[in-house]
């Protein structure tokens, strides 16, 4: 059959985006629900939506914030490291899980990744680790639980603090415990598109108190209200004091409404999510020419990306050609991730390429395949059929 890139019909008639969000009847009775109530932000839904995640994930804390990405920032901020200290993570992340660390003053230190499950090489980690290191960034790549009982035993040997980036996996498990409090602080990201979502938002959960405050602390200029941090005052009751530079990284009632209806259909979304996987995995594994990410049996996974690594020798056509022709096929490919220091502002900071072999050469050679919800069956069947289709006709 003609690939639809070389004018042939393609696989689907309609694009099948990588990633969506689903929103439902409930969802948008919520939102419009806080739309007719007093608060739009730092009202009663922040609250309930920190008290639900700390539940689901089962910590003492949570802080519900605006974005992924400012819950990493207050969770570093929240270290209280000294400008030069390291912190080591993973390249084969989104920026983010990197930047956090520049925006304190701090060094990210990429440590390669395992070649077979894609996560930060739990081997590699005490190699890297110098006077300075104080603390570990490893990310749930995919929304695969990192190994992290070997982390926290590195982590206690030198006296570090392990952040979790959980972007892509709430929701998993790792050896029958739940992602969220398994390190001294977890964060989360609730993009559309991921598993479950506030628009914009992003949440960090920990057993620490202090953590916990330092992080109320930050997420709202530095400024506290709370009479007992502000020893007690004789002070009227609008009294505040800034005590500490922070931000205004808030999430709003809107948000945070959505987020509950959302975390009440997670059990759903993840039932979905790894049937998808189930079925990629049984009729892409049979392909020949195709690696699957390795499936680590502490992880009890829910998905957030679904990644196939191709053994390029084997194909007349390079990955950007597949990746292409998959594309005019109505198939929504994406890539995930380029290596953090290939981006040319971490080149202007001296990272340099092999670095990171492992990483490197992953990237060389993969393709991420659409994964949520909402996809029908027949979106599963037609990826499939055209993963065959593609790969049959560039096979050697
Ligand atoms: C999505 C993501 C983030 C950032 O989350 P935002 O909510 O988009 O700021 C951080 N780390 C990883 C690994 C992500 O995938």
């Amino acid at each position: 059959m003609t690939l639809a890139i070389n004018g042939g019909s393609p696989v689907r008639k309609s694009y099948l985006p990588y990633g969506k969000q689903c929103i439902e009847e409930d969802d948008i009775k919520a939102v419009v629900e806080v739309l007719n109530s007093d608060y739009l932000t730092t009202g009663p839904k922040v609250l309930e939506f920190e008290e639900k995640l700390k539940n689901y994930v089962g910590s003492k804390y949570a802080v519900a914030v605006q974005n992924g990405t400012a819950a990493l920032h207050l969770a570093v901020m929240a270290l209280n490291l000294e400008k030069g200290d390291e912190v080591i993570t993973t390249p084969m992340t989104f920026a983010a899980s990197s930047n956090c660390i520049l925006y304190c003053g701090l060094k990210p230190v990429f440590v390669d990744i395992n070649k077979e499950n894609y996560n930060i090489d739990i081997n590699l980690i005490e190699s890297k680790i110098t006077k300075k290191t104080k603390a570990i960034i490893p990310v749930d790549f995919t929304g695969q639980a990192v190994d992290m009982d070997s982390i926290m035993c590195i982590a206690d040997q030198y006296n570090l603090k392990v952040i979790e980036d959980a972007a892509h996996s709430i929701g998993s498990k790792y050896k029958g415990k739940m992602v969220g409090s398994l390190s001294h602080m977890t964060t989360f990201s609730f993009h559309p598109v991921k598993t479950i979502t506030t628009g914009e938002g992003g949440g960090i959960t920990t057993n620490d108190k202090d953590f916990y405050e330092k992080l109320l602390l930050f997420r709202s200029h530095g400024i506290t209200r709370n009479k007992e941090w502000l020893g007690n005052k004789e002070e009227g009751s609008w009294y505040y004091e800034q005590l500490e530079i922070g931000y205004n990284y808030r999430i709003t009632d809107i948000q945070c409404a959505l987020g509950i209806s959302q975390l009440d259909k997670i059990d759903k979304f993840i039932k979905r999510r790894k049937e998808i996987v189930k079925i990629y995995n049984c009729e892409l594994s049979k392909i020949d020419g195709v690696i699957l990410q390795k499936e680590e049996s502490f992880s009890d996974t829910c998905n957030h990306l679904y990644i196939i690594r191709l053994e390029l020798d084997k194909f007349s056509a390079t990955r950007n050609e597949i990746f292409n022709a998959l594309k005019a096929e109505n198939i929504g490919v994406n890539l995930h991730y380029i290596p953090v220091y290939y981006h040319p502002f971490y080149k202007n900071l001296r990272y340099e390429k092999g670095i990171c072999p492992h990483a490197e050469s992953l990237y060389e050679s993969i393709i991420t395949l659409p994964l949520h919800y909402s996809m029908i069956d027949q979106d599963i069947f037609d990826v499939i059929e055209a993963v065959n289709k593609v790969l049959g006709y560039y096979r050697n």
